[in-house]
């Protein structure tokens, strides 16, 4: 890796990242498994706030989506159907210099390790894992682990539909873990064989999908803004018509300044009605809306937007990553948004004498039901802010010997770092006021 500021930056991530348990390599204790990693404490906090964050935008705040959670494990006919078992793959190239193995599509004719462009042809690689469901290894048993969310959602259609008592334009959400045989995983965690997906599939009348195709783009644009990144850090990309895969009839991604420059966060899809249509033409189930009003029957067209949970959540470390100084000291700090933060708050006593050790419980009870808090008494009071800063914690708050008197405590802010005394049983209180729910 070479030392530009931003390479460093991505090794300031990854380090505080293992070092803080927001991620770890997995089967480190077995040397590790390439490109495949664990949440620690940290990162599972995180990344659960992530697909919280958006599953509230898309399905608590809207009564025009519902979500779904389907099967990982799935059958031959799904993946026939969608057009994954024949179109799925990437074009493998081996470089005959140094045998390494890239995509082509990704390499400009040159291999990036040696530089040598003696390549091999390349070859239509598919990404889907394939396994076995059951003991017999014929051909009924072959199973795929899903390399999308959203062929779940267009295979319960009709029972969502009939359930839910949705109507056109309506929306089914889902997130959970993909798997993708990636030839060449890297960048961390940006590209990984086994990942979580946050997709939506909007079913929409044919008409209008200009229309709910243009708003999603806006739509998924601010949910990035809203939780912190910089405006000059996203921009929206739409792709020329020549690229457009056979279904699409538009495709716009949302991307993220990465280390080694803009690169997709999210995909927004006009799919017009490629996926029910071919549902329904494999399965020989009619997947259509009829629309009692007009007493029209039709296929609805879909706008899909495709995100990534644990690349958003990379995104969102890299671009709250700070360095800065606080009285005369360099200190790290993650300014995550309060929804995304592992813990929105850190209860500190000052000392660790068991005086102060049943009203910092008090607060410690009292603040739990409503967020995520740590509890810490070990070492100095400005070494437990600077760990709390390098986490991202927004709120400290510590109990001190006065808070016996005064029934107070002092409320720290992670990036001004001013102080406030607060009456504990001012602090919920205080606490709302200060934050606003994504
Ligand atoms: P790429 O062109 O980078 O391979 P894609 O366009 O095939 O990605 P989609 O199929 O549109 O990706 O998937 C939607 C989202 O899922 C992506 O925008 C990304 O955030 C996430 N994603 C896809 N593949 C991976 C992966 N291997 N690791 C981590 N996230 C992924």
């Amino acid at each position: 890796m070479s030392t530009t500021p931003e390479t460093t930056l991505l090794e300031k991530v990854t380090s505080l990242c293992k070092r803080r348990g927001f991620i770890f390599p997995s089967a480190e204790i077995y040397g590790g498994f390439r490109s495949t990693y664990d949440y620690g404490p940290l990162g599972a906090l995180m990344l659960r706030n992530v697909k919280n964050a958006w599953w509230k935008s898309m399905v608590q705040m809207r009564d025009d989506i519902v979500g779904i959670d389907a099967a990982i494990l799935s059958p031959p006919a799904i993946w026939a159907a969608s057009g994954h078992l024949e179109t799925f793959t990437d074009p493998l190239v081996d470089c005959k210099n140094c045998h390494e193995r890239w995509r082509e599509d990704k390499i400009d004719g040159v291999c990036p390790k040696c530089g040598s462009t003696e390549l091999t042809e390349a070859r239509a690689f598919n990404l889907m894992f394939k396994t076995q469901a059951g003991p017999v290894a014929d051909e009924g048993a072959t199973a795929y682990l899903r390399p999308e969310t959203a062929q779940g959602m267009f295979t319960n259609f009709s029972n969502v539909l009939s359930t839910s008592r949705k109507k056109p334009p309506f929306g089914i959400a889902q997130i959970g873990k993909s798997f993708r045989n990636e030839i060449t995983p890297g960048n961390y965690v940006f590209r990984t064989r086994e990942f979580e997906q946050m997709e939506m599939e909007y079913f929409v009348p044919p008409a209008d999908a200009e229309e709910w195709y243009r708003y999603w783009i806006q739509q998924r644009y601010q949910w990035y803004l809203d939780l912190g990144i910089p405006a000059d850090q996203l921009r929206l990309l739409e792709h020329d018509a020549a690229d457009l895969s056979h279904y699409s009839k538009g495709t716009t991604d949302v991307e993220y300044l990465f280390p080694w420059g803009f690169d997709e966060l999210e995909g927004i899809a006009n799919r017009g009605d490629y996926d029910l249509s071919a549902h329904t033409a494999a399965s020989g189930v009619k997947l259509e809306y009829f629309d009692q009003g007009t007493n029209e029957r039709y296929t609805p067209w879909v706008i899909e937007p495709a995100a990534g949970a644990t690349r958003a959540m990379m995104a969102f470390l890299l671009s709250a990553y700070h360095e800065d100084e606080v009285e005369g000291e360099v200190r790290t700090v993650l300014r995550l948004n309060w929804n995304l933060a592992p813990y929105q708050i850190a209860v500190l006593p000052l000392s660790k004498k068991p005086e102060l050790e049943s009203v910092s419980r008090e607060v410690l009870a009292k603040l739990q039901p409503h967020f995520m808090v740590d509890y810490d008494v070990t070492q100095s009071i400005g070494k437990r802010y600077r760990r709390q800063d390098e986490v991202g914690t927004p709120l400290c708050i510590t109990v001190d010997f006065d808070s016996l008197e005064d029934r107070a405590v002092t409320i720290r802010d992670r990036d001004t770092t001013e102080q406030t005394r607060i009456k504990i049983d001012d602090l919920l209180h205080e606490i709302w006021n200060r934050t606003t729910p994504a």
